[in-house]
């Protein structure tokens, strides 16, 4: 379901083309919107300052939304929710596991919040209906079986880059274009006009003016950043939220606490691990934050009262994201009860910038809706007149039989071509060397934490424990095929698996004690013990990405 596109994403920016339009952020949110502004005619450059997909898009918790988790408090996000919901599974059904997802009453959760479930549901337009517990238990022998009642929704398991790839190359196809590891650093500005954008090639250090007529920041979190370089002002409410991943999937369906949202109450089956969410903490800064060991054992505690044997499963990682949600009135409320409602900010309203706007808040689910209500704000003040199509395309990717992704996908698809050796780099998630290769020939350079997102590497139970050393050996021979020169080589392997080991350690950390401890050891002996990478990453730098 990983890397099957082709070449989407450049490397090196033309500085001589002027775009309609300047999309920056490359999550969710900004590849749907570079989909729709070209689909609408608008030949659109989209930059990130890293690889596309490593902002909160890479860092969530997985969950297509059936709108259950918001039917009481946010009815019109449990509406959102659904529609869009129905419009992905058609659109993007490669990108989807079809988990399905049950609304479960333990003991601790009040019964007038399950009582009024069915209907609420019914009201925004969420299907669902209530279930035996028994027939639950019997599917998922791992619940609580004190579980009281139970009500099945259409949640579903999603993956991101798959979704962002499929976007881009849509896109690309169109004459638009996507740049990984392109920052952007400041605006040139004249009255009431953004004239260029100033973007740093990440890599390289040089900077380059990129002229747009439209200039869109679609930065997540970090929209309050690219308003302030361009004078504009948009105070962000981030909020951090941390997950926890797991060596098995202790579920094949998503489950949910029938309770108001609160912390700890989701299990989501993802590939070969399943991980329960989310903590939720407002942060000043959504690159500075750190994963507590207090979270952790919180979230074990509320898991536990769905799975009451989470604490002798084997816990491989936390990870965390931030949510950008914007609060309008600038309250400083806990994130919990900030709206996830998504926002489309005209700054020629607020701040006299007249071809520039912001697109802050929402939720991954509802990515391509917080496109179109972007893209169609953009067309107006550029003067094009097209209709969104984007809810009614499907995205380029699978095979269009309408066939979600399923966990057995790749072995399938091996066997089918008659099976045997398939010279696997990571066994966890069967990826082969002529996956990795393609992901090298097509995105050099690029790092094995680029690789990971394209194909899952190190994703499963061992966390690249075992595939991290055979996938550096591919890099090498890569990277020696491309040039000639010894030292470069040595250069472009450390480089590559640098930041790889940084973010896998980083995850290890908050969950060190006990079993857990002996495990990261285990890897640690690996890597520093056997192989001396401790020149690459000290051991305890690093933060997380999902799974
Ligand atoms: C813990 C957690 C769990 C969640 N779980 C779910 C869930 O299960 N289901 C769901 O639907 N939603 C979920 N969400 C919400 C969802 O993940 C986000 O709303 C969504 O991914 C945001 O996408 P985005 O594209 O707007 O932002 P991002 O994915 O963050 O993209 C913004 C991009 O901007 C880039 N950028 C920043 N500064 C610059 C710059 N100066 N120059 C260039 N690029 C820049 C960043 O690198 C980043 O890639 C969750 C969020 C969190 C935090």
């Amino acid at each position: 379901m990983t890397g099957t596109l082709g070449s989407t994403v450049q490397t090196t920016l033309d500085p001589t083309i002027v775009w309609d339009a300047l999309v920056i952020g490359g999550g969710a949110t900004g590849a749907g919107l570079l989909r729709d502004l070209a689909r609408r005619g608008m030949r659109t450059l989209l930059v990130d300052r890293s690889d596309l997909g490593t902002g909160t898009s890479g860092r969530y918790h997985g969950l297509l939304h059936s709108g259950g988790r918001y039917v009481a408090k946010d009815p019109n996000a449990a509406r959102e929710c659904i529609v869009e919901n129905r419009v992905l599974r058609r659109i993007a059904p490669f990108a989807i596991e079809d988990t399905g997802g049950y609304f479960v009453a333990t003991p601790d959760d009040p019964d007038d919040y399950v009582d009024a479930f069915s209907a609420a549901c019914a009201a925004s337009g969420v299907d669902c209906a209530e279930v035996e517990v028994g027939e639950l238990l019997r599917r998922v022998p791992t619940l609580n079986p004190a579980i009281r009642r139970a009500f099945a929704v259409p949640d579903a398991a999603v993956e991101p880059w798959s979704l962002i790839d499929a976007n881009v190359a849509d896109a690309t196809a169109l004459g638009s274009a996507a740049l990984a590891y392109h920052r952007v650093v400041g605006f040139d500005r004249s009255g009431e006009r953004l004239l260029a954008a100033h973007i740093q090639d990440v890599r390289s250090g040089t900077v380059h003016r990129a002229m747009a007529g439209q200039v869109v920041s679609a930065a997540g979190a970090w929209g309050g950043q690219i308003a302030a370089m361009a004078g504009a002002k948009l105070l962000m409410a981030p909020g951090k939220g941390t997950m926890l991943v797991f060596n098995q999937r202790m579920t094949d369906t998503i489950v949910n606490r029938c309770h108001r949202p609160g912390d700890g109450d989701i299990m989501v089956p993802v590939g070969t691990v399943a991980i329960l969410g989310t903590t939720d903490i407002h942060v000043t800064d959504p690159d500075d934050w750190e994963i507590a060991r207090e979270e952790v054992d919180e979230l074990l505690d509320e898991g536990e009262k769905l799975f009451p044997a989470l604490r002798r499963m084997r816990l491989l990682r936390a990870y965390g994201g931030v949510r950008p949600l914007y609060d309008p009135g600038e309250s400083g409320h806990e994130s919990r009860d900030v709206t996830r409602a998504h926002v489309v900010l005209d700054h020629a309203a607020r701040d006299g910038i007249s071809n520039f706007t912001s697109i802050v808040g929402g939720k991954l689910t509802t990515y391509r809706l917080m496109a179109q209500d972007t893209a169609d704000a953009v067309c107006r003040k550029a003067g094009v007149d097209a209709a969104c199509t984007t809810a009614d395309e499907p995205l380029p990717g699978g095979d269009h039989g309408q066939r979600f992704h399923w966990l057995g996908g790749r072995l399938a698809a091996h066997e089918a071509e008659g099976g045997g050796d398939a010279a696997l780099i990571c066994e966890c998630e069967l990826v082969t060397r002529s996956m990795l290769e393609e992901v090298l020939e097509r995105r050099w350079p690029c790092s094995l934490d680029d690789v990971r997102r394209a194909t899952r590497l190190g994703m499963g139970p061992c966390q690249g424990g075992f595939c991290t050393f055979r996938a550096a050996g591919a890099i090498a021979d890569h990277a020696a095929r491309v040039s000639p020169d010894k030292v470069a080589v040595g250069d472009a392997t450390e480089r590559a698996m640098s930041d790889f080991l940084r973010e896998r350690q980083r995850g290890t950390q908050p969950i060190a004690h006990g079993r857990q401890l002996q495990e990261a050891l285990i890897t640690a002996g690996f890597q520093w013990g056997t192989l001396g990478l401790e020149s690459l990453v000290e051991p305890g730098e690093g933060r997380d990405a999902t799974g």
